[in-house]
């Protein structure tokens, strides 16, 4: 391969997601092309021979790990014997129809049909115009409202970056639309009082919600859709008691649930699902990612029965539902779905994620315990965070500025490692493949002490 000529025609004619315009199609600042040429395992391999450890499996997706030939075999079938027919007016196949099947069993709450798209955010438009339809259904055309909370990461459409809680994904893009309203992130913390207990800081977050659902009148307000535990936003589980309190209110004022499981769902949290993990009942849920491993795209809606129920009833008045993408069920990506499911299901992926995630946030806690630019090392199951700060003690930030979790990230990378410097402060994030091993464990924390350790030398270096 000729790795210039592909990296000039890449910076010439690629638009990236989330990459500098400017220094990328100059190449400054080392922005410049990663050709990725191969991957097994938790492994990639880029074009120049570099191997790396991907603690992040990809964005979050790669659950069953890079390379696994039962589902490429279960997707070149699929693509051999029917490679695409729509979904539309009641077409199907049959491996559809068995997914559909296996995840209304599989998911947590009472799970009535699952509805099909290629990706999270389309998943999340879906559910958004399932809220809608659903209040006009039963009478109730102004409950349209949508509740979504700070650091919250749903997508990237105009719809679903409104959900979104981070600004940064906002700005210039006339976002948020109308309509989104923003709740305080279940981040304990940053977000508790001093002396403020989980439970307190729960409770208080529940009384801000109800606040907040009153202020703007209960008969306003649709849905409130949540990851079980946040993702982009910071790879954090909710505190003690959040769930609970925060489920209460909805139940109160008839607001429906909307689990987004992108994330979470398929085995991250060390359960089947994050509302498993943390006894949610979601009305609906979203999940994408996981499902095929990233393997092909495929996301889906799952519709709960209360919310069914009024839609069938509905038919009635309105006729055909009138939603739905020309590949809503691709079978290519219901293929891998399956082949997946089936990995995750033998191979207990659910069962190591909680037993590895275990030992690996216990090795994070035990190597930063005494690191001075170290806040907080959080987890659950195999999603985990380090929070950068400038002092430990007072919780005291760095400046912006600097970079810190930039720098780490790099320094790991340097060393074989990546690790995602998240977009909400100074975070170095891990969500690696549920294979992982107590070994791969070993491994990534000893890179990530040495790309600490070199960071926290830097800014000691410069105090004094
Ligand atoms: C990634 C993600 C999405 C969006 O999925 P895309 O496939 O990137 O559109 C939605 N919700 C959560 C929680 C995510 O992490």
């Amino acid at each position: 391969m000729d790795i210039q000529k592909i990296s000039e025609m890449d910076r010439g004619s690629t638009l990236h997601p989330f990459t500098h315009l400017h220094d990328f199609s100059r190449g400054k600042n080392g922005n410049n092309p990663v050709i990725i040429e191969g991957a097994k395992g938790i492994r990639i391999r880029d074009a120049q021979g570099h191997e790396f450890i991907d603690a992040l499996a990809g964005l979050y997706c790669v659950n069953v790990g890079y390379g696994r030939e039962e589902i490429a075999e279960a997707i070149a079938r699929q693509a051999y014997k029917l490679a695409y027919y729509h979904t539309y007016t009641g077409y199907t196949t049959d491996e559809l129809a068995k997914l559909s099947d296996r995840l209304v069993k599989m998911a947590p709450g009472k799970m009535s049909k699952v509805f099909y798209g290629q990706s999270g955010s389309d998943a999340n438009e879906t559910q958004v115009k399932l809220v809608w339809y659903y209040n006009n259904l039963r009478g109730k055309p102004k409950k349209k409202k949508i509740i979504a909370r700070e650091r919250a990461y749903h997508g990237s459409t105009i719809v679903t970056g409104s959900l979104t809680g981070m600004s940064f994904y906002h700005d210039n893009m006339d976002l948020p639309v109308s309509g989104i309203l923003r709740t305080g992130a279940p981040h304990y913390y940053w977000g508790a009082n001093p002396g403020e207990s989980e439970l307190e800081f729960s409770a208080r977050r529940a009384r801000e919600l109800e606040e907040l659902i009153l202020r703007e009148d209960p008969e306003t307000i649709g849905a409130f859709i949540a990851e079980p535990a946040l993702g982009s936003g910071g790879l954090t589980p909710p505190p003690a008691g959040y769930w609970a309190a925060i489920q209460e209110v909805l139940t109160k004022y008839d607001i429906l649930l909307i689990a987004d499981e992108v994330v979470t769902g398929f085995g991250r949290t060390g359960a089947m699902f994050g509302s498993h993990k943390f006894d949610i009942k979601p009305d609906l849920i979203t999940v994408a990612k996981g499902m095929t491993s990233a393997y092909a795209p495929l996301s889906a809606v799952m519709v709960g029965e209360k919310v069914y129920e009024v839609l069938d009833a509905g038919s009635e008045k309105v006729g055909v539902f009138s939603h739905g993408y020309t590949y809503s069920g691709h079978p290519i990506g219901i293929a891998a779905a399956n082949a997946t499911l089936d990995i995750l299901e033998r191979e207990d992926l659910p069962g190591n994620a909680a037993s590895v995630g275990e030992y690996f946030l216990a090795s994070l806690r035990e190597a930063f315990k005494d690191s001075p630019i170290v806040g907080e090392v959080r987890g659950v199951g195999l999603m985990a965070a380090i929070e950068f700060v400038a002092d430990p003690a007072t919780k005291q930030r760095f400046d912006a500025k600097l970079k810190i979790g930039a720098r780490v990230s790099a320094a790991a990378r340097e060393r074989g490692l990546i690790a995602r410097a998240l977009p909400h402060g100074d975070i170095l994030g891990f969500t690696p493949p549920l294979v992982l091993t107590k070994t791969d464990v070993d491994d990534i924390v000893g890179i990530t002490r040495q790309a600490v350790a070199q960071v926290a030398n830097e800014v000691m270096s410069a105090r004094v």
